[in-house]
């Protein structure tokens, strides 16, 4: 390859990357937005998103929970499976005994949407709980990550 055809493909290349955000500003904005969002039990966007009123790429969908892709994925895959009704679980620590079906639910619809995604070589399951755990949207939700080497420990 001539030095005229690698300068072009490198600048090509330097011009994709600078237009992502550093990865540390995309962190601080998430952190953020899970420090600006107070708890609470009002609805919120995944109502609307489970009331059809705003487009998702739903995966998966059944009478009790629904699958569908992150806004901002932090990794190849990443969906996020919500119960249909929150029935008071705004976070996994407003959990009580009533709870435990729909948080099997939510658990075994990770597994069968990782295996549809093929996520045979592993995946990660996180629940992001209140401001320290920097949690922004207050309906319970299961985030499923994978498509690419996870790191220990998570950030
Ligand atoms: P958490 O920070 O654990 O509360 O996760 C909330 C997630 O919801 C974040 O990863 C957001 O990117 C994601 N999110 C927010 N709004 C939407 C939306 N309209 N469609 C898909 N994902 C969304």
């Amino acid at each position: 390859m001539n030095d005229e055809i690698k300068k072009s493909r490198l600048s090509v290349l330097s011009s994709h990357l600078t237009r992502l955000p550093p990865a540390s500003s995309l962190m601080a904005s998430e952190k953020e937005a899970a420090l600006a969002a107070a708890p609470s039990d009002s609805p919120t966007i995944f109502d609307k998103i489970i009331n059809k009123e705003i487009p998702a790429t739903v995966v998966y969908e059944d009478d009790k929970v629904l699958a569908f892709r992150d806004i901002a994925p932090q990794a190849p895959t990443h969906i996020l499976i919500i119960p249909k009704s929150k029935d008071g679980l705004t976070g996994l620590s407003k959990a009580e005994e009533r709870h435990c079906e729909i948080l099997g639910c939510l658990l075994y619809t990770a597994k069968l949407v990782a295996k549809q995604e093929g996520l045979e070589d592993g995946f990660r399951i996180v629940i992001n709980d209140g401001p320290k755990g920097c949690q922004s949207v207050y309906h319970i939700h299961v985030h499923l990550l994978g498509g690419r080497q996870m790191n220990w420990p998570p950030g």
